[in-house]
């Protein structure tokens, strides 16, 4: 595994990548020349410190892997992808869309307050002795940074896999926080069989055109798709989000009126599609909402085996009973949030 760090001035990149190579075991990889790109009106202070620090790095980890180019350093990794590495190098867009090609690499961004990005370079410049940014040259030269056409860093950040946001006041408290999420999850690069059928069931549900509520579902046996379904009016009528269902333009709360509804749930799509021959022993339904007590009884009836869903609904405990007395296995698995993820609460990071 290969993981790349990026983000925004003093977001705590290098104290993430110090964690991962301290505590987890990855070793850096670093590029010769591979300081950041020049963003202009950089201010002085920030500019000496960085250079200051640099120099100290270099002289300080022996250990560290250096190469010429970045074309070199995938060459490495690619034969040597099952070890941990780390590298805070990649500056180049071009660069970088080929590093994403490859399945062992992970983009990870990291972020944090404004304010305390600030403080912390004020911190490292006074250590120093060097004159601090104010905070309004710090406030323009991070547009600049993230911004700026080309070289910005936005783009990064955007491409990223994982992306955390430090707030954490203390290295502790970071090393904490990135203890409890595992960066080094190998489900980071390859989703499993669970995730990989529950994201196929969110894409699915991205077809919806019930005004209710968008629902996605996948039949699978033996690790293939027998087929796919979403939620919203038969076909011939027009669509819910066209008012072709009365009941679900009226906007009643959920469950409510459902005798009136023309939208087909998005299970019964999905076992309709599937046929009563196709699915057979060991067939399992993936789907983004805990079924309701109408699609629970067809999901028996049929022959389904197991359900997977990822979100609750109104009606759960009533369609497990159901499931339950049918002898269909009901689980939930709700794959890995994307998006940010916030450091300094660990138990709402998994
Ligand atoms: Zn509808
Ligand atoms: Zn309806
Ligand atoms: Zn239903």
């Amino acid at each position: 595994m290969l993981i790349g760090l990026c983000g925004a001035i003093s977001s705590g990149k290098h104290a993430v990548a110090e964690y991962l190579i301290q505590k987890e075991g990855f070793r850096l990889l670093k590029l010769k020349n591979g300081g950041p790109p020049r963003i202009s009106g950089e201010p002085d202070g920030a500019r000496q410190l960085q250079a200051l620090e640099s120099a100290e790095n270099e002289s300080s980890s022996s250990s560290q892997l250096v190469f010429e180019d970045s074309k070199s350093l995938l060459d490495f990794v690619t034969k040597r992808w099952q070890e941990l590495w780390v590298t805070t190098d990649i500056w180049d867009i071009t660069v970088l869309d080929r590093f994403l090609q490859r399945p062992f690499f992970l983009l990870v961004s990291v972020d944090a307050p404004m304010s305390l990005r600030w403080k912390r370079l004020t911190d490292r410049c006074h250590k120093r002795l060097l004159k601090p940014p104010s905070l309004e040259e710090f406030v323009l030269w991070n547009e600049r940074h993230l911004y700026e056409k080309g070289v910005g860093r936005a783009y990064f950040t955007d491409r990223a896999q994982v992306r955390l946001f430090n707030s954490s006041s203390s290295l502790e408290e970071l090393h904490a926080a990135l203890k409890s999420l595992g960066l080094a999850n190998e489900q980071r690069l390859r989703p499993n069989w669970d995730q990989y059928f529950m994201e196929l069931a969110s894409l699915a549900a991205q077809r919806s055109n019930c005004m209710k509520r968008r629902v996605g579902c996948v039949i699978v046996r033996d690790r293939r798709v027998i087929s796919t379904g979403y939620n919203g009016t038969p076909r011939h009528l027009e669509n819910c989000n066209e008012g072709g269902c009365p009941r679900c333009n009226r906007g009643e709360g959920g469950g409510m009126g459902l005798s009136t509804c023309l939208c087909l749930h998005a299970e019964e799509n999905a076992l309709l599609e599937a046929g009563r021959e196709r699915i057979r022993e060991g067939a399992i339904l993936y789907c983004d909402t805990c079924p309701c007590l109408t699609c629970t009884v067809k999901i028996a009836q049929v022959g389904i085996s197991e359900v997977v869903y990822s979100q609750g609904y109104n009606m759960d405990k009533d369609s497990a009973a159901i499931l339950k007395a049918a002898g269909v296995k009901l689980r939930q698995f709700s794959p890995p949030r994307n998006g940010l993820i916030y450091l300094e609460c660990s138990e709402n990071t998994k």
